[in-house]
């Protein structure tokens, strides 16, 4: 399923986006859409988020209190 819905600003309504034909070969993971409506409407996908690496070593404390 290739299909999705978003809200096309050129055709003012929520319209049916599908992938477009991809020069690039990206096939069924290009994140190109264009709406079917006009067709003209592309947008990014940006649903392949990739964590971003936050810098999240400042929370150093030395723990070293084993209750033994
Ligand atoms: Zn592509
Ligand atoms: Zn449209």
């Amino acid at each position: 399923m290739s299909d999705r819905e978003f809200y096309c600003d050129t055709c003012e309504s929520v319209q049916l986006f599908e992938v477009p034909p991809c020069p690039d070969g990206h096939g069924t993971d290009c994140p190109e859409l264009a709406c079917t409506g006009c067709g003209a409407a592309v947008l990014i996908a940006t649903f392949a988020f990739q964590p971003t690496r936050l810098a999240d070593r400042r929370r150093r404390s030395p723990a070293g209190r084993h209750a033994a």
